[in-house]
């Protein structure tokens, strides 16, 4: 065994280990245990003996997580969904489990983790956008996790694609992430819905994915609009980075060849910067739900997690 990944999310708890093979295994998702801090950490350090007991060597850990993270990546300055202020989450695992332990923002994880199936190119950019509740990112070039100076880099969901349009949960107006994430895609199919006279109380993510697969108008309009705020960022992410690949993950991924089809056809209506036409190779992410912990694990034996 060479690293343990966890990914703590809102509600969820996912945990695996790899080996040299590099193969995910011992993977396991359960509804989050506790939101308490204390209790959690001893849950996790509970759930990573149980996977080394009787392992020669000593792995290395690699949280993930949705949250704010100072920096240098050691503590949760922010994580709204779990009500935790200020916590010093990467030492206080280290202590309990007496493992090297590395701390990486989710979306940054799952980006890794997709990274490296597709097989870890050396030189270039790679790109994941993760349409769940809101849009997360994860940007990688020439081999290494680009942080930032202030942990902001990836954060991709906050690209500004109209400085006209929807207000932003960041504070800014017409963000990718309202147009795109999955809770956006949901609200305006079921808008659209609601306006064609139909019941769309109980909608959830799968019945938008089943009536977009279905060729529903509406729906598809809706789809289409977060293709084109999706090809809008990728235009400014050329300017910065010029990445040849864009994965699509989180929720709203699960829409699957539709949204795929729209992306690359509005991607290909990118307008050229000077005479060159960017034109990333955007794929469904591979993963699933088990990036986030194929990512942290990974990303926990490299010899440099990151800028
Ligand atoms: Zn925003």
């Amino acid at each position: 065994m060479r690293a343990i990944g966890v990914d703590i999310g809102g509600t969820k708890l996912a945990i695996g280990s790899v080996g040299h093979s590099g193969q995910l295994r011992d993977f396991e998702l359960t509804p989050l245990p506790t939101k308490h801090y204390d209790r959690l950490i001893a849950h996790i350090t509970a759930r990573i003996a149980e996977l080394t007991d009787g392992s020669a060597n000593r792995p290395a850990v690699g949280i993930a997580m949705a949250a704010w993270l100072s920096p240098d990546r050691g503590d949760v300055v922010s994580a709204v969904s779990l009500g935790w202020e200020r916590r010093q989450l990467r030492q206080d695992l280290a202590r309990s489990t007496g493992l090297h332990t590395v701390l990486h923002n989710d979306a940054n994880a799952a980006a890794w983790g997709e990274y490296v199936l597709a097989g870890a190119p050396s030189e270039g950019a790679f790109v994941m956008l993760t349409l769940g509740t809101d849009v997360g990112g994860g940007v990688i070039c020439d081999g290494r996790l680009i942080t930032g100076a202030s942990g902001l880099a990836g954060e991709l969901g906050h690209l500004q694609v109209d400085s006209t349009g929807p207000a932003c949960v960041c504070g800014r107006r017409g963000c990718l992430a309202v147009y795109a994430s999955g809770k956006a895609i949901l609200a305006g199919a079921v808008e659209r819905g609601r306006a064609a006279g139909l019941d769309t109380s109980a909608w959830t993510g799968p019945d938008v994915a089943a009536r977009a697969n279905a060729g529903d108008t509406a729906v598809l309009t809706v789809i289409d609009d977060a293709a084109r705020a999706i090809a809008l960022a990728c235009g400014q992410l050329a300017c910065v980075i010029d990445p040849h690949t864009v994965v699509l993950g989180g929720g709203a991924s699960a829409i699957g060849d539709v949204l795929l089809d729209a992306v690359r056809k509005a991607v290909a209506r990118i307008e050229p910067i000077g005479p060159v036409h960017p034109r990333p190779h955007i794929s469904l992410a591979r993963a699933g739900n088990r990036a986030g912990v194929l990512g942290a694990a990974e990303l926990a034996v490299q010899p440099q997690p990151g800028l």
